[in-house]
């Protein structure tokens, strides 16, 4: 358990102690095998909260067998589905009762803003388990009448063992993106949280013991990508990886799993979201969207909309208010609740942002606003608005994962149309308009697994979501999502119409 005792954190607020910071396997919070550990930190100033468990190959090897025991003997897939939907329901009570604790922990590890965590955050992982609990018990097959003298039956059996890998810009959403839906199909499993967030991921370990998901069902591996995440991806005995994070570590875990056991791999990987506003917008409201777009959760979201087109007509108002209010957004402590933005998750990412800010200079775009560091420590960046960006220049193509608007014009439908698909990725985009037609023209047009008309970043658990091209394959959420963690068992047997039968 961690050794540090509770702080004051800014606002008022105060940082509990650290209580969680050991592998979670088998229902028992252990050291690491190597006795290796590595430091979490702040990026709101750079400073070491506390040391965690680094997890290995072994502590993977540790953590499957674990699954494995608990799947092929353990209770969980055995019980009935409403059985599991109600431990499951009082798993999330307790992350209820823990929200603010819960909040504070992911504001600490990733710099998010707090008050969006505790409000935003999570209730909508207590609403992901809530909404799979519920499905836990409706979970069946079909009964089938086959050709001739034979009729079948199909069973939905739990996968088996899942490894969930999860990145750092949503640790606690995304911990319940993957664990809610295989939990419910009574799958056993093991999380690698992301190195940058590790401390909610253990929070919730111990909330599930609390709750009596039984010893085994759900363990946590703390450590890096390459040693914990990659042992998990290649090995022999996991039967499905789960992943979300970059395309580049995306590809990493096909190889690792076509390498090894052609175990199942679902993906959701980067985007290059475009936002399309037309002529006919109300230009505050399309305003105001297009910088949440661009700069929510400091930019850190793959479905952050940072190619936004603005058709001609509007372009040159849009362009002064954006920039007028992207220099009223407040950069800061992120405890504060006047601050809209805080700092990038760590100093990788933060060197990468401002990389990308001198390709965008470099390579022709305007920069209108921002593109600087704010403070002298930690890793804060102004929100950045760049004009003439184009699809082949860096910032119009990669995904950068940082507060970085680039603002394109356009004339006609076909024009934007043609310019938002211009990208390898496919994971979401959003149209502003008042005209139906043209609204549910582009929805059909653009290639994407999410559209958003009128809105954006509007998730719900009963929602698919995910990519089309390479931003991934295996929605996660709605209620197809627990198809992923199921087998189909057909079962055959003759009907004999003998009289003596
Ligand atoms: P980002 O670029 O957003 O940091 P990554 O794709 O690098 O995203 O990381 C997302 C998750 O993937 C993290 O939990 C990280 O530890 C893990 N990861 C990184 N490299 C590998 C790898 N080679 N195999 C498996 N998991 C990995």
């Amino acid at each position: 358990m961690g050794s540090n005792s509770e702080s004051n954190g800014s606002a008022g607020i105060k940082i509990p102690k650290i209580q969680f910071t050991k592998l979670f396997i088998n229902g028992q919070f252990v050291d690491s095998i190597s006795g290796k550990t590595f430091e979490t930190k702040d990026p709101r100033n750079e400073e070491v909260i506390t040391v965690v468990a680094e997890g290995d190959k072994d502590d993977i090897d540790s953590a499957v067998k674990a699954a494995r025991t608990a799947l092929d003997s353990g209770a969980w897939p055995r019980m009935s589905g409403y059985e599991r939907g109600r431990i499951m329901m009082k798993y999330a009570d307790l992350i209820e009762e823990h929200a603010e604790e819960l909040a504070i922990l992911d504001t600490i590890d990733g710099g998010k803003v707090f008050s969006i965590c505790k409000n935003i955050d999570i209730p909508h992982t207590v609403h992901l388990l809530r909404y799979y609990a519920g499905a836990a018990d409706k979970i069946h097959g079909e009964t089938l009448k086959l050709l001739g003298e034979f009729q079948g039956y199909t069973l939905k059996e739990p996968l088996g063992v899942i490894g969930h890998i999860i990145p750092w810009n949503f640790p606690s959403t995304l911990f319940f993106v993957k664990v809610s839906p295989a939990l419910a199909a009574g799958c056993t499993m093991i999380v690698k949280p992301a190195e940058q967030t590790p401390l909610s991921a253990l929070y919730y370990a111990h909330l599930a013991k609390q709750a009596g998901i039984p010893d085994g069902v759900l363990n946590v591996v703390t450590g890096f990508g390459s040693t914990a995440g990659a042992a998990l991806c290649s090995h022999m005995d996991v039967d499905k990886v789960s992943f979300t994070g970059s395309t580049e570590v995306g590809r990493l875990v096909m190889e690792a799993a076509a390498k090894s056991n052609l175990k199942h791999v679902s993906l959701e990987l980067g985007g290059k979201t475009p936002l399309i506003i037309f002529d006919d917008a109300d230009l505050d409201m399309a305003v105001n969207l297009s910088q949440n777009a661009a700069f929510f959760n400091k930019g850190e979201i793959c479905v952050a909309g940072s190619r936004v087109y603005v058709q001609e007509g509007i372009y040159d108002a849009f362009v002064e208010k954006s920039v007028e209010m992207a220099k009223s957004r407040v950069v800061g402590d992120p405890f504060n609740s006047e601050v809209h933005q805080g700092p990038q998750i760590d100093k990788k990412q933060f060197e990468k942002v401002l990389k990308y800010i001198e390709y965008g200079k470099n390579e022709g775009a305007t920069l209108l606003t921002g593109g600087k560091t704010c403070g002298d420590k930690g890793y804060f960046i102004e929100p950045t608005i760049f004009a003439d960006v184009n699809e082949n220049m860096k910032i119009g193509k990669d995904e950068i994962f940082g507060p970085v608007l680039s603002l394109m014009k356009f004339k006609t439908i076909e024009e934007a149309i043609e310019k938002a698909n211009a990208t390898r990725y496919g994971l979401a985009a959003g149209i502003i308009t008042n005209n139906l037609n043209i609204a549910h023209r582009v929805s059909r047009s653009v290639q994407a697994g999410t559209i958003w008309i009128n809105c954006f970043f509007v998730f719900d658990p009963s929602c698919p979501f995910g990519g089309y091209k390479m931003s991934g394959f295996g929605k996660d959420q709605g209620l197809d999502a627990i198809e992923k963690y199921l087998n189909v068992k057909s079962i055959i047997t003759p009907i004999y119409s003998s009289p003596w039968l």
